[in-house]
């Protein structure tokens, strides 16, 4: 006969108070954008309680998450005072204070991913410097500090010349091209001047932009998502494709190389691996995000294990959910502001409400306090039976035909 007594209560292994649901751990976020808003909507679900530091008020994770200090994640006062009241520190921005993290894991705070990750990836030629010690197929860089150096480089890697900031860069801004050794100096000017810190890549003429999401949990071991396409318009991401029509062969490539330089990096957590396919069948990693990422949105309705859930499974040490599509395809769509102010809210409002119109489309909107123009205002994911109708349901929304351009 089954014993009537109850069982034993669970417990987290940390002297801690018997754990109630899920995990009784709190999770503290540097940033509070969309990313960290759909950590908390994933944080919410399993009843896990979650803090954000953000220094806008408002932000889009503000209305979501259990309680949003405001502060700068780049101040190492406020970061270390912040960090009082989680059990786990994560991030949603690898543009945070690196130095303070360091100190606190010294301290015995738990940082997933570590903080020597958030230093190498938050540098990007840093970034590419640790990936080639691990013989991860990367466009060959180099680094420039003076015009006479960056001329060099231009004569070894040819034109267009790829110029990038090290450090602080998204969405590229930051990135900026220099079509012969005329534009070099106009080129380096826009980007800062050489103070700013830059490092130059040789072109990558690519077939496709590819992007593999792998998880890691506590005990290192990982999982990967299917490989999408991303498609990117004037340097930001602007549609994803779940899953990227490339052969099993590239596939296999590209998730092989993306876990091999997750590999080399410490911590817990999804990081994001974007990659370039060239002509010849070759793969080449362009960066690594430390967090979820804009090519993992679409996993929220179309695997059975969202990129957001996964991210808080890794950092608990919970088991790792399955990151499998249950869906045969999806398409993201990302709704960047198009005009400033009221005249930008309203052309994204008709883009939505056409939305809602389309089935198998989920709309996300940040809420974000402000309109600009070429911002990230929201999302919009079309789940379906194929990849060519979830593409002619996007040409729908977009008024567009099949053949018009991207
Ligand atoms: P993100 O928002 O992804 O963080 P970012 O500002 O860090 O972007 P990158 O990822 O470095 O910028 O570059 C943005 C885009 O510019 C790439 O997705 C790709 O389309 C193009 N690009 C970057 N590097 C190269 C290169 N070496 N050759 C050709 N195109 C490139
Ligand atoms: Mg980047
Ligand atoms: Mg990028």
């Amino acid at each position: 006969r089954a014993s009537m007594q109850p069982a034993s209560p669970a417990h987290d292994g940390h002297g801690g108070p018997p754990v109630h649901g899920v995990s009784n751990t709190v999770i503290g976020v540097l940033g509070g954008g969309q990313l960290g808003k759909m950590l908390c909507h994933a944080a919410s679900q399993m009843g896990i309680r979650i803090v954000i530091l953000d220094p806008l008020p408002g932000c889009p994770a503000s209305s979501v998450c259990d309680e949003h200090v405001i502060g700068s994640f780049n101040d190492g006062d406020t970061v270390r005072e912040f960090a009082k009241r989680c059990g786990v520190l994560t991030v949603e921005i690898e543009h945070v204070d690196a130095a303070t993290l360091e100190k606190l894991e010294k301290q015995g705070v738990d940082c997933e991913p570590k903080a020597s990750t958030i230093t190498i990836i938050q540098d990007k030629y840093r970034q590419k410097k640790h990936f080639s010690r691990y013989e991860i197929p990367l466009p060959d860089f180099m680094e420039v500090d003076t015009l006479r150096s960056i001329e060099e480089a231009g004569e070894k890697f040819g034109y267009p010349l790829m110029v990038k900031s090290k450090r602080l860069a998204y969405d590229g801004r930051g990135n900026a091209v220099a079509k012969n050794k005329e534009e070099l100096s106009s080129v380096v000017a826009s980007l800062g001047g050489f103070e700013r810190g830059l490092y130059v890549e040789r072109w990558t003429p690519f077939v496709k932009e590819l992007s593999v999401i792998v998880a890691r949990s506590r005990d290192n071991s990982t999982v990967c998502y299917p490989v999408v396409e991303t498609v990117h318009k004037e340097n930001i991401c602007h549609v994803v494709e779940a899953p990227a029509d490339v052969s099993n062969k590239i596939k296999k490539l590209a998730t092989s190389v993306a876990e091999k330089a997750i590999k080399s990096l410490e911590g817990a957590g999804v990081f994001a691996v974007e990659l370039f396919l060239t002509e010849d069948d070759q793969i080449l990693l362009n960066e690594v995000a430390p967090r979820p990422h804009n090519s993992g949105h679409h996993t929220i309705e179309s695997c059975y294990t969202s990129q957001y859930e996964q991210h808080i499974r890794a950092i608990l040490g919970l088991p790792l959910g399955d990151p499998s599509m249950k869906a045969p395809a999806a398409i993201m769509y990302n709704i960047l502001g198009e005009d400033e102010g009221e005249a930008g809210f309203f052309l994204a409002h008709q883009l939505i409400s056409r939305a809602l119109t389309i089935p198998g489309t989920s709309v996300h909107w940040y809420a974000k306090p402000e309109m600009r123009k070429q911002r990230k205002m929201g999302h919009i994911t079309i789940v379906g039976p194929s990849k060519i109708s979830v593409k002619s349901r996007l040409d729908n929304l977009l008024q567009r035909n099949s053949s018009d351009p991207k």
